[in-house]
This record gives structure tokens, sequence and C-alpha cells, in this order.
């Protein structure tokens, strides 16, 4: 699953000893590993082997241009949710062909620049959206590549904050207006209809809810193709989950075999947009303990790591592994794992059993997606290091922040 393992004793990233990080970079920092970004990819790949088709990472899990850079160099695809994720792409010279631009709030700066780079299409996802893509490609004497995201209206049973398939969500075209939506697009002659797209949610662990709304669309995608629309690519987007804990998600190739089945036959290119699934166990945030505060409720290990590297827990009541980077002999005890911010709700952990002193290493796992792209500057906390590891080799994929570069646009009054 991942390339993080112990060997004598000790929690290595691939061929290097976490240790090693933690003395030449410090911590808190991320620590990446890219044989488990490629074999990510690649299980994603294989699974639909034999299908035309398109993975298209969703850079928003994590943006690192290292991380980017592994997967282009792959020949991956990318969903971007920006102009500023479409300009990190630009930044690593990739192709317009290769990028899909989701979102429902584009503004019209972010759609000039995306038809500048001639992506390969844009996620429509109201019927406002629609005019004024039409507009802005107007303006540019250009034909808009389009596709429609359909908001299917499936339970994708997973946390409410990552739902986005239900018709209460914010996303998509609600199937009922879809038909009317094709239409409108087709009288707009700065449009070109390629395809349709939907995303039903993050952190799937049934391939139910995926089949539903594959089913749902593959009714839309034949009503239009009586009326003679000529689409050419169905997108999936992304949304698999991967096990925190005990979850057991389905694997990449289940999820193919489900396309494949339902897809036999038809002349369509296939896209899928996983980020969690292709990010997720590439990365751990590794942090070490400053103090142990034994009280009468509860033991807390105070870690230099803080909800402002990790938002999941306190934003999601998310469960990460935690480990040892070299576990003592000794028995443990239930440790709540929080950080120096001054808040309640900042904490990775709770009620954990470790055996802990100050100065341990810990690894806090599963940290590669929606991690460090979500990290913040409260309580003026620099962002971190992040390190790829390659093999033997330590990549420094973002140098930890100078303190001063926080409030350097910032400005006192005049004298
Ligand atoms: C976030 C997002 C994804 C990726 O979701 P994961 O759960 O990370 O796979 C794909 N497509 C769209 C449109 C998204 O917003």
């Amino acid at each position: 699953m991942d390339h993080f393992d112990y060997r004598d004793g000790e929690l290595h990233a691939e061929d290097v000893p976490l240790r090693r990080i933690a003395q030449e970079h410090g911590t808190p920092c991320f620590v990446y590993s890219r044989a488990t970004l490629e074999r990510h990819y690649r299980a994603f790949d294989d699974a639909l082997a034999g299908l035309p088709h398109r993975v298209c990472y969703a850079v928003k899990a994590n943006s690192n241009l290292a991380v980017l850079d592994v997967l282009a160099r792959l020949g991956s695809s990318f969903d971007i949710v920006s102009g500023g994720e479409l300009a990190r792409l630009q930044a690593l010279d990739v192709a317009g062909d290769r990028i899909v631009f989701s979102g429902v709030g584009k503004s019209r700066p972010e759609i000039e620049a995306a038809l500048e780079h001639r992506v390969l299409a844009l996620n429509v996802e109201s019927l406002a959206e629609l005019e004024r893509v039409a507009e802005v490609a107007a303006a540019q004497g250009v034909q808009a590549p389009v596709s429609l995201r359909i908001n299917p209206d499936v339970d994708a049973k997973t946390h409410p904050y990552i739902a986005t398939g239900l018709k209460h969500n914010k996303f998509g075209i609600a199937m009922e207006e879809a038909l009317a939506a094709y239409r409108r697009a087709a009288e707009l002659p700065a449009l070109r209809l390629v395809g349709m797209d939907c995303h039903i949610g993050s952190q799937l662990t049934e391939l139910g809810p995926y089949a539903d709304a594959l089913q749902r669309l593959l009714t839309l995608w034949d009503t239009l193709a009586a009326e003679g629309f000529a689409l050419q690519h169905l997108d999936l987007g992304g949304g698999l989950g991967i096990r925190y804990r005990d979850e057991e998600p389905p694997a990449p190739a289940a999820w193919g075999e489900v396309l494949r089945r339902s897809l036999a036959g038809r002349e369509l290119e296939v896209l899928i947009e996983p980020g969690r699934a292709i990010a997720g166990h590439a990365g751990l945030l590794l942090t070490r303990v400053e103090y142990l505060k034994p009280t009468a409720e509860k033991n807390f290990a105070i870690v230099d790591a803080a909800m402002t590297e990790l938002m999941r827990p306190t934003l999601y009541q998310a469960w990460h592994d935690i480990l040892p980077v070299r576990p003592r002999e000794e028995a443990g005890q239930n440790w709540d794992i929080v950080g120096p911010v001054c808040e309640s709700g900042d904490w990775l952990g709770r009620d954990r059993a470790l055996a802990l002193a100050p100065g341990d290493l810990l690894a806090v796992r599963a940290a590669g997606a929606y991690a460090a792209v979500m990290s913040s500057h409260y309580n003026t906390r620099p962002r971190v290091a992040e390190l790829l590891v390659d093999g033997a080799q330590v990549h420094l994929a973002r140098e930890r922040e100078p303190l001063a570069d926080i409030w350097r646009r910032e400005r006192p009054l005049p004298a």
C-alpha cells in the first residue's frame, strides 16, 4: 500500500530513516514517497486498461510541484479547480490537452487563462457559468471545449462536508435540468460540447454510488445521442476512499471493473479524477513530542505539529494513525496527541496507546492528501518543509518558510 516501513526497529520512508530527515530538515515536516505515488497512479491507469481512458490526478489533494512533476512524468492528466492550480501546471509545462477544469465558481480571468492554455475541457457547473464561458470564448474568438457536470443525486455515504452529488449540494447541474442545459449549450456557437462529468464526493468506501451515478449519466448520454449530440468523453470524477483506520474501500481495479462492464461497446473516452487515493498514503507528517502533560482527566502529548499542518482531525473528526518512529520497549498509556495552537480543536489523535518520552518522533500517516494543501498561518506558524523521498535520495520539495515571509506583505501604519 505504501513505502513507509520499519527496518531495524525504526520507521523509514523508502530507504531513508525518518530520524535522519528530522535531523536534517527539522520538524514538523511532510515526507512523501515517490514510489508510492507512482504505484497508486499506475493502479488507476492499469484498472482502466482496455478502455480508452485518461487518469486526471486531482491537483487539490496535493499540489506540490514535485508531486505534480512525478505524476506528469508518468503521463498523468490533471483535474484543477482554480487558476492557481492551472498556473502550477503551466510552471511544469503541462500541455492544456492534459487538463480539465472543475469548480462551481470560475472567475472570468480563470476562464480566460484556461482557454488561452487550451485546456481539454471546462467542467461547467451551472447555466450561468455556461453563458459566461461562451462570452469569454467569443471575446477571444475561440470555441470553448465544454463538459457539463451533472449532479446525479446519489448518496455517496461519506462525511457531509465531502459529499457533492446530492441535490442539496452546490455542485453540478441537476439531472432534471441537464437536457435543457445541453440544448442551450448547443445554441452557443462559442462552445464545443465535448463531454459529460460528475463527481459525487470524496472518501467513498463503496462502489454502489458510482454504479448508480454511472447508470444515470449513461441514460442521459443515450437521450442526448438520440438527439444527435456526439460527446467524446465521460468523466466519472474522483472520490475513491482510502483506509485511514478500518475502512475497506474498493481497490481501483474493482472500480475499473464496474466501468469496463458498464461501458463495454461504447465509443467514448473515460476520464477519472482520483486525488486522495493517489496521494493520501504517499505522505506522512513527521512531528516531535515537545511535552508530556498528564492531567487528572487525560494524558496530553503536546507535539510540534498542529491543526495548521493537518486540519482533517478537527475539520472532519478524521482518524489518522500515529506511529512512533522508534517504538519503545515499555508498555504504553493512552495519550491525546495535540498541537501548540490555541484551540481545543487542535488535536491530531485522541486516546492513542503509545509509550512516549519528550523528544520522541511520531509519524502521522496518510497525510499526503488534503494536509499540506490545507495548511494555514494561524498563530503565525510558518508553512513547514516538504520532502520527497526517492529510494535513498531526499529531495527538498518545499523549503520551510522563513518567519518574516509570513508578514512580508503586511504594512504597519505610516509614522
Ligand atoms: C476534489 C475533487 C476530486 C478528487 O477527489 P478525491 O476524493 O481526492 O479523489 C475530483 N474531482 C473533483 C471535481 C473534485 O472537486
